[in-house]
Order: C-alpha cells, then structure tokens, then sequence
C-alpha cells in the first residue's frame, strides 16, 4: 500500500512537469474590441511574458449572454469591452473577479475604473474616447452650437442625425446627461433632440460623419477615434469628407466633454487568474498604451505617457467631464427608459 502510494506521487511528479511543458502559457480574452490594430497589442504581450492569447471577439452584449450561458464552465480568462457601462453592467451581473494591483492602481485614475470594493476592483478603462459634436460648415455656423443642450435647439430642426440611442455610446451619454441635470431635464432634451430629427436613427458613428459631409444632416454625434480614423486616411473621399467638417469640443464651459472608456477585468471562473492578471497589467504599460492611443486613436488611460498620433493631436487640447465613468453604469436603466419615453431608437 505504502509502495502503491509512492509510486503514485513519483508518477505525480513526473507527470505535472510534462503537462506544464505540454501547455504553454494562455489567457483567454473575449474581447468587444473591434479594432484591427489591436493586433500589435496583443502580439507584443506574447513576445513579452511568452503568455499566448486565445482571442474570441464579438459584440458587448452578444459576449455578455455567452458568459452567462458558460456559467462556471467558461474558458474566458479576461473580458475587455467598448463602454464603462457595459462594464458597470458585467461587474453588476458578478462576471468579474475583482483584483488588486499595486501597479493599476497607481496608473489607472479613480475616475476611469470601478469603485474599490474590500474584495478589489473590479474592472479598469484602459484607454479614453471623448463623445464630439460634428457640424457641416456649410450648411450652418459652426459657432450656433457648442454644447450638448444645443442639439434640441429648435433652430436645429430637421438637422439633427444620431445613431440609435439603443447604443451604448449613446445611452452612456445621456446617462451622464441625467448624471449632471437629472432626468426631467434630460427627457426634455432627448425629446427636443428628437424633434430635430433629419432622419430615423441608423448606422454607427461613421455613418453620421458620412451624412453630415454629405449634407443630409447638418450636424451629428461621433467618437473622436472614428474622425481621426478618417483624418488620418489617404483617401481623397476621406480628405473630401474632412474638408467640410468642424468638430466641437462640447461643453467646454460647462462639464466638459462627455468621455468614456474601453476596459477590462478579470472573469470571476478564470482558469488562468495570474496570466489575466498580468494582461491587464501589461494594457497599462507604456508600450500598450501608446499602441491603443497611436493604433486605434484613443487617449492613452494612463497619464503622462507619450503618444505619437498627430491627427489625434490635431484634435486639440479639451475640457473632459470629469464625472467618474462608473457613474455611467448608475444611470443606464434610467437613460433607457428615456430614450423608450421619447422615442430615440
Ligand atoms: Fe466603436
């Protein structure tokens, strides 16, 4: 028996090595990105800590409802989305594992990841995008807007293009519309919004940049990252396409403009708890964060790292809100109810 029992740790011992050689370091990451240039970013993570990524990638929600399906059973390690409400929602449905981190707290400010709890935090922003208004010079003075309020401006009626406010872009937004003027005044704006309607809501951000150079609208809503995507193209519909655009940095006499975060955390049924730990840490690198600001146009998270993005640059220096992103997550159910009161779908 005492053999047997011998025998059977020396196998043990024998086997455990080989198995840790057999698999190479892996994290697991469902990812909402949906960025092409993220490629580098992860590709130097590998090259870095020899950890490989096992990359699944689709939409915020449609990666909610598969953790959720996978339960205990999930291989995702590390759950990277597009808005800190989407993260709010993914921390409140108890998805994340929450950590702490000497370095990510250090690095990563209080306003741009959830709250601390005792057990940790749960999630970390990890690059900015900042929420613009883009009007058509020709079509009307640019100076006649300059703030959010602006676009239910009746003298704007007809003019207005938005994506769906279904959107979590957009349901960020307003949610911090009823963060700063509560929601009374905030339905009146969404309504008064609606009421300048140039057409019904469709398309992503590009396509409201694409209507408002064309004409059909005279002024829209984008994500800085999608204009400086196309500030940054060759293509002479592009250039086209810029040359008859102002962007407005909203609210800079007031709250500032309406900034949100792409983030990520740990899965609370994370296999590899250290690997995605160490992924996080890494997307708060210098090297990291200058590929999320120089690849896909986003304000590096971090402050004081040193980008190299001109167009990015070109943008200017603002006034961001300075409302905590977490705070979006807060008033999401009422910003839907909103948009369902007014009709903004
Ligand atoms: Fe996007």
């Amino acid at each position: 028996m005492r053999h047997a029992l011998i025998r059977t740790a020396t196998l043990l011992c024998l086997a455990l090595p080989l198995t840790a050689a057999a698999q190479a370091p892996v994290v697991n990451l469902y990812s909402a990105r949906h960025y092409q240039t993220d490629e580098a970013l992860y590709a130097n993570f590998t090259r870095t800590t020899g950890i490989r990524i096992n990359r699944i990638e689709a939409g915020d929600e449609a990666l909610l409802e598969r953790l959720r399906t996978e339960g205990r059973a999930s291989p995702a390690d590390v759950l990277l989305l597009v808005d800190a409400a989407r993260l709010w929602k993914a921390q409140s449905e108890g998805l994340f594992s929450p950590v702490r981190s000497e370095s990510l707290e250090a690095k990563i400010p209080a306003s741009l990841r959830a709250p601390a709890t005792a057990d940790g935090i749960a999630w970390f922003g990890i690059s900015t995008r900042a929420r613009v208004i883009i009007v058509n010079r020709s079509r009307i003075a640019p100076d006649t807007v300059s703030n959010y309020a602006d676009l239910a401006n009746p003298a704007l009626k007809g003019k207005v293009c938005t994506r769906s406010a279904a959107h979590p872009y957009m349901l960020s937004l307003i949610a911090a519309m009823i963060e700063h003027h509560g929601e009374e005044a905030a339905t009146q704006w969404a309504r008064g919004v609606v009421a300048n309607f140039a057409r019904a809501p469709r398309g992503g951000d590009t396509d409201q940049i694409k209507a408002v150079a064309s004409g059909e609208c005279a002024v829209a809503l984008s994500n800085t990252y999608y204009l400086v995507r196309i500030m940054r193209s060759d293509k002479p519909a592009d250039r086209d396409t810029m040359a008859k655009l102002q962007v407005i940095w909203p609210d800079q006499g007031g709250h500032g403009a309406h900034i949100n975060v792409t983030g990520g955390g740990v899965l609370r049924h994370a296999k590899n708890p250290e690997a995605a730990l160490r992924f996080l840490e890494y997307l708060a690198s210098d090297d990291a964060q200058r590929y999320l600001a120089d690849g896909n146009n986003e304000w590096p998270a971090v402050p004081g790292v040193r980008i190299d993005n001109p167009a990015l640059a070109a943008l200017g220096a603002f006034k961001a809100d300075p409302l905590p992103v977490a705070a979006l997550g807060r008033s999401q159910a009422a910003a839907a109810r909103l948009i369902d009161r007014v009709g903004w779908r």
